[in-house]
């Protein structure tokens, strides 16, 4: 895929073997390919061009440093959804005054941390939160710039785990409180109105109804400006998805002429916070075979990467590809479970592939750049693992495999 291609028989990350990465940092490893982030930034901005399209990455598909620092240079502003993630933009250097604060249940610190960093708009869900948002922007002596998120009640094409947008999720303002919502943001002090946002879900193969999400965007926005209530921004959210299997991508075209379109010659700007499309396929998880167990049950290929990396089989049931690092000629394919360590049935990497793989040797999950290291967890007490960086024939190290005595750095054992 991509960036991730064999040359003769050995998989590579652009022009580095993954055998060296594995080698040098051990396994299990994410590898990300600088050239294929830069190539999903380089593709959003020409389909925008012309046009005021601000690109707001969504920090949650993959937060590392580096990763952040690469996007930031290439001009990204960012959605952030934690204390946390704001912490993060800051030590890689983004720039929090473009960027937005997204999520359902901002705390009164991260609110006061955010507004401290001069966060570029809070993307607010509720009236409680705007009222908390204005008592806080109040205390501090600041003006918080506000956006609504709003739920446009659509319903999408993708797992129901991430559709976001349909009516009675948790997420956005319901779409028929959405204008008195406004009239209270706009009632209360401490406030500036900037723009209205939505997120209808991910890992969306059509555009369509990202593009209806916008014109219902944009009808409120006409309707705020008939009560004096001026916009400046439409925000549609992430969402467009990748090619895992062999769904087809959405074709950015549509896409962006859609976007257009609905926006027509009105002096509203567009803001997209992209996660999955700009990283999903940047990156792969590279791991070891352990063993290789054959049960009345079946074939069981155990690998020392898990569900501790990537938790979206388990989670979701998703499909990600697994090839051998190092293709061999002439073995025999085995029909085998690819299953970590993890003391969890749904431990499993992918199910029923055919392998021709034998113990120690490596294999490579592709697509696991988006919504893997960050949905990490440290369950059976895993530390973090490597994760590298590629640009050409460059390769950085960006994060340092954990040590067990950092699992339990904040821990105390009681004084007898
Ligand atoms: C998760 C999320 C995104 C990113 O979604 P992708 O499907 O990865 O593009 C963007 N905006 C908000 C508010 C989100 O919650």
């Amino acid at each position: 895929m991509e960036d991730f291609i064999y040359q003769a028989d050995r998989l590579h990350a652009e022009s580095v073997p993954l055998e060296l990465i594995a080698e040098e940092h051990g396994t299990p490893c994410f590898v990300y390919s600088a050239a294929v982030m830069r190539r999903r930034i380089e593709e959003l901005r020409a389909a925008f061009s012309g046009q005021s399209c601000r690109i707001c990455y969504a920090v949650k598909a993959n937060g590392n440093l580096a990763v952040l620092q690469h996007l930031a240079q290439l001009g990204c502003a960012f959605d952030l959804v934690s204390g946390g993630e704001l912490a993060r933009v800051k030590a890689a250097g983004g720039d929090v005054s473009v960027s937005v604060f997204s999520g359902v249940g901002k705390t009164a610190e991260e609110i006061r941390q955010a507004l401290d960093a001069g966060i570029g708009a809070f993307h607010v869900e509720s009236p409680s939160e705007l009222e908390r948002i204005s008592r806080i922007a109040r205390e501090m002596g600041k003006v918080a710039p506000v956006s609504l998120r709003v739920n446009p009640a659509i319903e999408v094409d993708t797992h129901p785990h991430i559709a976001t947008g349909f009516r009675g999720s948790k997420f956005g303002i319901p779409w028929e409180e959405a204008l008195e919502t406004y009239r209270m943001a706009n009632r209360l002090d401490g406030l500036e109105i900037r723009g209205v946002a939505c997120h209808i879900g991910s890992q969306l193969i059509d555009a369509e109804p990202i593009v209806m999400a916008a014109r219902q965007l944009v009808g409120l926005a006409d309707q705020l400006r008939e009560e004096g209530i001026e916009l400046e921004y439409v925000d549609v959210g992430g969402g467009l998805g990748i090619c895992y299997q062999d769904e087809k991508s959405p074709s950015l075209d549509p896409y962006a002429e859609g976007l257009r379109e609905a926006i027509g010659d009105r002096p509203l700007s567009l803001i997209i916070e992209p996660g999955r499309y700009v990283m999903g396929n940047a990156g792969i998880l590279l791991t070891r075979v352990e063993y290789i167990k054959h049960t009345t049950g079946g074939h069981f290929v155990v690998v020392d990467a898990a569900m501790t990396e990537l938790m979206r089989p388990a989670l979701y049931g998703a499909w990600h590809a697994i090839m051998p690092v190092i293709k061999a000629e002439g073995r025999e394919r085995l029909n085998c479970d690819v299953v970590g360590p993890v003391c969890e049935t749904a431990d499993y990497l992918g199910r029923s592939r055919n392998l021709a793989v034998e113990e120690g040797e490596l294999l490579a999950v592709f697509s696991c750049g988006a919504y893997a290291a960050s949905m990490g967890s440290s369950y059976n007490s895993r530390p973090p693992v490597a994760e590298v960086m590629v640009d050409g024939d460059r390769h950085d190290l960006v994060r340092h495999r954990g040590e067990a005595d950092e699992l339990y750095a904040g821990e105390t054992l009681r004084q007898s």
